[in-house]
This record gives structure tokens, C-alpha cells and sequence, in this order.
């Protein structure tokens, strides 16, 4: 059964000015697309054709470049789109909140961690707020589409956010300034739904 790229949950234009249209629709319509579409042909005819994608990736072999490549993709693409709002930013709400608190010291300190792993990522990647079975937080970052439910990254935990520094994500809008993307991340940031992710997972 093939995967299919998800609607964005939004309007393009809808997450101005932190993320810009033009960037939001060549991000889903053109790179998320791609993956979607190469992951299908990776898979096709194999016994990860009939998997969830988050069976697929914690099964995942990392030699198998064009299923962790794209069925990274896949997945991170999912997740970041859900993770924004147009009603989003501020400060995290609910059980997350107070988890974030007692992680990181408060929420200022979890966002200089959390920015310093986004910015430090060498090249492309992402950056990375995950919930491990009983509840603790990890902030860490993967190279290219890799992400923590594959098995040997070095990061695991599932996913309650997670932040694109590909170039792609943010270069028509801000050039070189990865800095200040972040910062635009923060005012996007969909605290419900990581709420949501941090209660289910933890
Ligand atoms: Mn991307």
C-alpha cells in the first residue's frame, strides 16, 4: 500500500511572516512530494510495503540509503507540518510545560539548548525535542533525513517536535540566516499538538 503526502493542515500562506508561501509550497508540493514518491518505489514489491512508516523506520537497515533517505523524509515531513500553526508560538502548555521545566530548568533555557542544536548541525539536518518511556526529554540532532526512530543515530525517543535546517526550509526567506528561522520556528510552534505527542508517546 503506498504512502501519500498528507494535505498541509493549513494554508501556505497561512504561517507569513515567520515561514513564507513560496518556501511552504515548494517544501510540501515539491520536496515532500518527491519523497513520498521515491520512498514508494524503494519499498515496492518488498515486505516494507506493507508496514506503518514508523514500523518501517525502526526496522530499518541504515545501508538501505534510499529507504532511509526518503522514508526519512517521509516521516520528518508528517511530523514538521503538524508541529506549526498559524495560531502557534508563545510558551508550552499543559504536561509538556512542566516536563520542559524540570528537563531543561525552564522553558528560555530548553530554547537557547534546543536553537543550539539546530544551529550547529552541520550542513543539512534536523533538531530534534523527543519523549523517552517514562517521560524524560532529549534534545538532540540528525544529519540529513535521518531521525531517532531508527535504530543507531545516536538520538531516540519519539519525535514531539522537530525542526528542519535544510536550506530548503528556510533560504528564499532568510538566506544565511539559520539564527533567525529559528526564531521564526518558535513563533509557529503548535504546543497542543506536541503536548499531544509528548502525552502519547511518553
Ligand atoms: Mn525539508
Amino acid at each position: 500500500m503506498a504512502f501519500q503526502l498528507p494535505q498541509l493542515p493549513y494554508e501556505p500562506q497561512s504561517l507569513e511572516p515567520h515561514i513564507d508561501t513560496r518556501t511552504m509550497e515548494i517544501h510540501h508540493g515539491k520536496h515532500h512530494a518527491a519523497y513520498t514518491n521515491n520512498l514508494n518505489a524503494a519499498i515496492k514489491d518488498s515486505p516494507m510495503d506493507s508496514m506503518s512508516i514508523e514500523e518501517l523506520l525502526a526496522q530499518l537497515d541504515l545501508n538501505n540509503m534510499p529507504v532511509r533517505n526518503n522514508g526519512g523524509g517521509y516521516y520528518n515531513h508528517n511530523l514538521f507540518w503538524t508541529i506549526m500553526s498559524p495560531s502557534g508560538g508563545g510558551a508550552p502548555r499543559g504536561e509538556l510545560a512542566a516536563a520542559i521545566d524540570s528537563s531543561f530548568g525552564s522553558f528560555d533555557a530548553f530554547k537557547e539548548k534546543f536553537s543550539q542544536a539546530a544551529m550547529t548541525r552541520f550542513g543539512s539536518g534536523w533538531a530534534w525535542l523527543c519523549v523517552h518511556k517514562g517521560g524524560k526529554l532529549e534534545i538532540c540532532s540528525t544529519p540529513n533525513q535521518d531521525n531517532p526512530l531508527m535504530p543507531g543515530v545516536g538520538c531516540g525517543g519519539t519525535p514531539v517536535l522537530g525542526l528542519d535546517v535544510w536550506e530548503h526550509a528556510y533560504y528564499l526567506l532568510y538566506q544565511n540566516r539559520r539564527a533567525d528561522y529559528i526564531n521564526g520556528f518558535f513563533s509557529v510552534i503548535n504546543w497542543d499538538e506536541a503536548n499531544k505527542r509528548f502525552l502519547a508517546n511518553q
